[in-house]
């Protein structure tokens, strides 16, 4: 079922018309003027200011509602950590052209700012998390939102997992299309789930293996092979019976690889490096069976680090697994994960900035890096993402 996108929408109707465009910048502070997730939102901008568009960007950041902030019936929660503030200078200088902050919610007040402004501006609007119905998932904040514009771009795979107000709700009250990002998402992931070539390996890391057992689960009769490291290694380990001591261990998800043992698709990683009985990166005889396994592969399927590679010494793993990766010309790739995508900056800077830059030297053309950790999981098991189903003709 395909998408109704804003690739073959009629540029003259972008003309002078407001869009909203849901966007995800949900970016650690420290991490913003370097982030993946904002060159890949850039392209649907460029693209709605080409064709003289008013553009309005719509994002939350973190959860304030856990943080303790100003509670206000009318702003809803204040917390200057998480407003959206820094990247409308961030935004401008990548645009090259000025984006404004809009750091209030009197929507009247901001359809007069949109009004009055030429063709081709661009309009940030503070957190929507500080509003009470964004997470919510409610209707009158969704009109509320919808009639500021006159179409409405979702180009936040990321959160497309969620039915929050700005990715749902305002769906109901306006015209509304798949950004370029989000499209080439969809695509993407559909590439490796859906038409995928053997042999086809799957590589799981990270903290949690609760978000990846239904991956497992969906593929388990698709994929020739899981490679597991990080702490979902550690939670086999533990449903094997194994002493992992202090480790990273997902306890309720132990019945769950108990079922997984048997299967000789699981590949477990051989040796580790430890530090105060904490299992914390694969060792190099597993990096060396897992490369052999990613050397062969033809469809690659990558979420979560090998190891704590925020830590010096145990970030081998992890960049042994980029390697590897990257020298597979054949295969079609698709590694997502906010720490994944991280840990490929920092591990392998070179490559990362080829690969972001899209350039030709690229080595790895078919590597395509998703936006979505949480999302991308969910898709990938064959949920309905409820950003993307209302989207779907
Ligand atoms: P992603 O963001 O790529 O989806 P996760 O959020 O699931 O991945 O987990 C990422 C985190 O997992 C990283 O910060 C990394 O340090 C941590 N991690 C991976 N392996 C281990 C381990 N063995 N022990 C402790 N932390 C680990
Ligand atoms: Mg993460």
């Amino acid at each position: 079922m395909s998408m109704r996108c804003i690739s073959k929408m009629n540029p003259k109707r972008i003309r002078g018309r407001v869009v909203l465009v849901r966007v995800d910048l949900n970016i650690e502070e420290g991490g913003e003027k370097n982030a993946y997730r904002i060159q890949a939102i850039l392209p649907t901008i460029l693209h709605l200011l080409r064709h003289k568009g008013k553009v309005v960007l719509l994002s939350h950041r973190g959860r304030p509602k856990s943080l303790t902030g100003i509670r206000n019936k009318e702003l809803g929660i204040r917390n200057k950590k998480l407003s959206l503030r820094p990247f409308a200078g961030i935004l401008s200088k990548k645009l090259g052209k000025q984006v404004s902050f809009v750091s209030h919610f009197n929507f009247e007040k901001i359809e007069t700012q949109i009004e009055s402004s030429r063709p081709g501006s661009v309009f940030l609007l503070e957190n929507l998390r500080f509003l009470p119905g964004e997470e919510k998932d409610d209707s009158a904040l969704g009109m509320r939102l919808a009639a500021l514009g006159d179409v409405f771009v979702n180009d936040a795979f990321a959160v497309s997992h969620r039915a929050n107000a700005s990715v749902h709700a305002i769906i109901k009250y306006i015209p509304s299309y798949a950004g370029l990002l989000l499209e080439k998402e969809v695509q993407n992931l559909d590439r490796v789930a859906k038409n995928y070539t053997h042999p086809f390996a799957i590589i799981f890391g990270g903290a949690k293996i609760s978000d990846k057992m239904a991956v497992i689960q969906h593929f388990r009769n698709k994929a020739d092979y899981f490679l597991i490291g990080g702490g979902p290694a550690n939670t086999f380990f533990a449903a094997q019976g194994l002493p992992i001591g202090d480790s990273l261990v997902d306890v309720k998800s132990i019945a769950f690889a108990k079922r997984y043992l048997k299967s000789r698709k699981i590949i477990l990683p051989v040796d580790a490096e430890r530090q105060d009985r904490k299992i914390l990166d694969v060792g190099p005889k597993t990096v060396g069976q897992f490369g052999a396994i990613i050397k062969n592969s033809k469809t690659i399927i990558w979420n979560g680090p090998m190891g704590f590679f925020e830590m010096k010494g145990f970030e081998k793993g992890t960049r042994s697994v980029w390697k590897a990766v990257l020298r597979n010309k054949k295969a079609t790739v698709v590694a997502g994960g906010g720490e994944l995508l991280i840990s490929f900056a920092k591990l392998v800077p070179s490559e990362y900035k080829r690969v972001v830059a899209g350039t030709k030297k690229n080595t790895n053309s078919n590597l395509f890096l998703s936006t979505g950790g949480g999302a991308m999981l969910e898709y990938l098991s064959g949920k309905k993402l409820p950003g993307i189903e209302v989207l779907r003709r």
